[in-house]
């Protein structure tokens, strides 16, 4: 089986660009976020206090967490409730950034991830794909942007999905997040040292897709 693993910050471009990188391979496309999503909106929906790991660590074993790709797309169902479309919110990034960084949701997520990587063609987009997930991925990405660049980004999403939300709030979450995916103790976020980094700061998405193909082409013919 080929994996490719894509990590980067909040906001790089990472899930719109496997997306289409896996519609042209015909691979599967798993976003772990939407694992650590799910979690964190296990925890909020039940009205728990998600920054009490204690209260993580007795609940998250008792959480049924399912991917399923129906007609194309990856759904995530929570108790068997279809959570896809609630996780998005900045609600729950907060809380998957938090979830996130406790050892028993990493070790909970871990073979869910590697299973999926033993029976298909993977692309897995996240923060660990590279260094923990898939140590022996085919081919590594590191996908980033500047943190103004990624803001930018993620606030147009938002705003055209909807959402009432500033531009700084969005840039101040960013940063946030940066901070703590990259400063906690377990799988932090980091290229893997044989990592191919990219910065799409100034790239648009059909450039950023042309050099992935290409890099994809070299290393798997
Ligand atoms: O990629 P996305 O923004 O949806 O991820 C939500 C949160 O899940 C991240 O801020 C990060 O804390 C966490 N995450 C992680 N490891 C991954 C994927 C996501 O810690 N492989």
């Amino acid at each position: 089986m080929v994996s490719i693993a894509i990590d980067g910050p909040s906001g790089a471009g990472k899930s719109s660009v496997a997306k289409e990188l896996s519609s042209r391979l015909g691979f599967i496309y798993l976003d772990t976020g939407a694992l650590y999503r799910g979690i964190g909106y296990y925890f909020v929906n039940n009205g728990m206090d998600y920054n009490d790991e204690s209260i993580i660590n007795k609940n998250i074993n008792s959480i049924k967490i399912d991917v399923r790709f129906e007609n194309g797309t990856q759904n995530i169902y929570i108790c068997n409730d279809n959570v896809t479309d609630k996780i998005r919110t900045e609600e729950i990034s907060k809380a998957a950034s938090k979830v996130s960084s406790m050892k028993s949701v990493r070790k909970f997520l871990l073979d869910l991830q590697k299973n999926m990587a033993t029976k298909n063609n993977v692309i897995m987009d996240g923060r660990d794909i590279g260094t923990v997930v898939l140590p022996n991925a085919d081919v590594k990405i590191f996908l980033t942007a500047s943190p103004e660049e990624r803001a930018k980004r993620r606030h147009e999403e938002l705003i055209n999905k909807g959402n009432k939300i500033s531009y700084e709030e969005v840039l101040k979450s960013i940063n946030e997040r940066d901070f703590n995916d990259s400063n906690r103790a377990i799988a932090p976020l980091k290229p893997a040292d044989d990592a191919i980094v990219i910065d799409t700061t100034n790239y648009s998405f059909n450039q950023v897709v042309d050099k992935l193909m290409k890099i994809v082409e070299e290393k798997v013919r």
